[in-house]
């Protein structure tokens, strides 16, 4: 039997243990499950990677907790902002969109960058008048707002403070997945709203191929949630591909070497999810928590928060 396998994650901060109760951190595995399980039977059924990763990160960016889609932080500006990225490890085909209003699922967007236009990355205006060229459907701002995330930005929208979804006591995350499917095929996918308070058009290493999101079905497929700035500096994703291809290393050793030395070296906090050709998925962080959920064949599917 093939190997079959799909991770996704949530964000790579979450409430303190101590903050946690036990209510929400069923809900948050509850959410983690749904989406892991969304992917699965895709893989289950023949489905491709590519269809597998796009449907569990429409469960998360349909999700208000997670920040992506629905439920994706503030701006300085008070509105949402969002950035995804799709990458199938079979061709090395790549779409992403970056600082995007009103489009409830900049994952499928993404997609249809790849898959329908001559263009890799695309941004504000412009992808948005693509993604109502295609009929994708937008979303009131109403849709995006949520109490918790107003309250946040409302906390430091007169400074020039800039915070990571997770760094206060609501520690909610930005999305993605990465599967391997029957034919051997890998694909990962990132989403998210960025950061609070953000400004100036910034934009985060999630749709940066390479940085936040990559695939390539010699090595992996990786999907990273943590201090966007940090992670393009580091070019996290490819560089773990490519300590597997020329250095041979194997995917939990380019991990490590990733998540718990160069990007602590640099002051990165955050995490990954990575899946290899084998089925292997490794799930590092070096924040306190990543939300996280995973399922290979002829295994218990299983999440994680610390
Ligand atoms: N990496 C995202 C960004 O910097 C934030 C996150 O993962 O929570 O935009």
């Amino acid at each position: 039997m093939a190997n079959l396998g799909i991770a996704v994650h949530g964000g790579a901060g979450t409430l303190s243990a101590t903050e946690m109760t036990i209510q929400t951190e069923g809900n948050y595995r509850k959410a983690l499950e749904i989406a892991t399980l969304a992917g699965y039977s895709i893989l289950e059924n023949g489905g491709n990677a590519l269809d597998a990763i796009e449907a569990a990160v429409i469960e998360l960016e349909n999700e208000p907790m997670f920040n992506a889609g629905r439920g994706a932080v503030f701006t300085n500006a008070g509105i949402h902002e969002m950035d995804a990225c799709i990458m199938e490890g079979k061709t090395l085909r790549a779409g992403a969109v970056a600082g995007v209003k009103n489009v409830r699922n900049p994952v499928s967007l993404a997609r249809n960058v790849m898959e329908n236009s001559n263009f890799v990355f695309l941004c504000d205006r412009g992808a948005e008048e693509f993604a109502m060229k295609l009929g994708l459907p937008f979303e009131p701002d109403e849709y995006f707002y949520t109490q918790h995330r107003r309250d946040q930005w409302l906390a430091v929208k007169d400074t020039d403070e800039v915070l990571l979804d997770h760094k206060d006591t609501r520690k909610f995350g930005t999305v993605g997945a990465v599967a391997l499917d029957f034919h051997g095929n890998l694909a990962a996918a990132t989403s998210t709203g960025g950061m609070t308070n953000k400004r100036y058009g910034r934009i985060g290493d999630c749709p940066i191929i390479g940085s936040g999101t990559y695939a390539n079905n010699s090595t992996c497929a990786i999907s990273c949630t943590g201090h966007g700035e940090y992670f393009i500096r580091a070019v996290v994703a490819h560089d773990i591909s490519c300590l597997m291809e020329y250095k041979g290393l194997s995917l939990k050793e380019a991990c490590q070497i990733l998540v718990h030395d160069k990007l602590i070296k640099l002051g990165g906090e955050g995490g990954l999810i990575a899946i290899d050709g084998n089925g292997n998925i490794e799930l590092p962080f070096n924040s306190e928590g990543m939300y996280r959920g995973w399922k290979k064949s002829g295994e218990e599917l299983q999440t994680g928060v610390y």
